[in-house]
């Protein structure tokens, strides 16, 4: 165990915690970006930098161990200086469109700039505004919002085991795009979202096609179905205020009817539809099979020999 006091409080810890861990478990918060609980610690953006008192230069808090007899301090007019300078940097390279952010309100650099004061940035970019990458169903990229954080790749890597992501050029120029080309759709990616659920600003994002439902509802010669995923019916109330996991089926079905939809089904009742087939097909085979074992013809079904 390691006695270490942060912010003059005395916190005992096992060797090896980690300086952000540590204050967390005093509750003391440090803001971060690029860190990913359990998933990646590069210590890359440099937000979480905190004063070891001895150390020559600020140290990153999320990859910086503590030690026997450390004293840290994670909130002095030099660390906020040094967080204010990473954001405004960070904020020098980002479109300014959140009123329009599929994030807004809830985009981890916008909430960090508002903590920190930032009214006004310093610095101007030289970066060129480079296109949206919309090539897939389910995911957009918008490669001028990338703080860079590398989240996604990680994710994408070790969490999803696909590995679509990756940096690409080096250092001014970096960008995180698909490895096997420029656009999503050529590479391959399975949709899951996974990237866009961890990236801490707008630069991932579900793709919304809510104006061309809206467009269908409104279209008089379309018979408009909505197929709602199962797991939905226990989540969505807690949305409205519910306790979690109170199953709303029958009110999420009043509200889509109410919405306009003319027919409402569960991705169950696919479901149910290829257990019918699939059900229809095993029976096909065995009665041709038995048909078969009469004429003491050897068939394979589903791996099993009749003979
Ligand atoms: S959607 Fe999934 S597979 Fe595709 S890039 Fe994102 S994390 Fe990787
Ligand atoms: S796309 Fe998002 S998660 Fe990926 S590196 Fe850029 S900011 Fe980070």
């Amino acid at each position: 165990m390691a006695n270490i006091t942060i912010n003059n409080i005395k916190v005992e810890v096992p060797e090896g915690t980690t300086i952000l861990n540590a204050a967390k478990k005093i509750g003391i918060k440090i803001p971060t970006l690029c860190y990913l609980e359990n998933v990646q610690e590069p210590g890359s953006c440099r937000m979480c930098v905190v004063e070891v008192e001895g150390a020559r230069t600020l140290q990153p808090s999320c990859v910086t161990q503590v030690s026997e007899g450390m004293k840290i301090h994670t909130n002095t007019k030099k660390i906020r200086d040094a967080r204010k300078i990473i954001l405004e940097l960070l904020l020098s390279d980002h479109p300014w469109e959140c009123n329009t952010c599929d994030r807004n309100q809830e985009c981890e650099l916008q909430k960090l700039a508002d903590e920190y004061g930032i009214k006004e940035v310093r610095f101007q970019s030289v970066k060129e505004r480079l296109p949206l990458d919309e090539s897939t169903p389910g995911i957009v990229r918008d490669p001028n919002k990338c703080i860079l954080c590398r989240r996604c790749v990680t994710v994408c890597q070790e969490v999803q085991g696909v590995g679509t992501l990756a940096p690409r050029a080096r250092g001014f120029d970096t960008i995180i795009a698909p490895g096997q080309g420029d656009l999503l759709n050529d590479a391959i990616c399975v949709q899951c979202g996974q990237c866009a659920a961890v990236c801490p600003v707008g630069a991932i994002s579900e793709k919304d096609d809510i104006d061309k439902v809206w467009e269908a509802i409104d279209d008089p010669n379309k018979y408009v179905v909505v197929q709602t995923a199962p797991a939905i019916r226990a989540a969505l109330g807690e949305c409205f205020g519910l306790e979690p996991g109170t199953l709303v089926k029958g009110r999420m079905t009043t509200a889509l009817r109410m919405l306009g939809f003319d027919g409402v089904f569960d991705t169950n009742f696919g479901a149910d539809l290829t257990i019918l087939e699939e059900g229809t097909e095993l029976l096909t085979r065995l009665k041709k099979a038995l048909v078969d074992k009469d004429k003491n013809v050897a068939l394979p079904i589903y791996g099993i020999f009749l003979s």
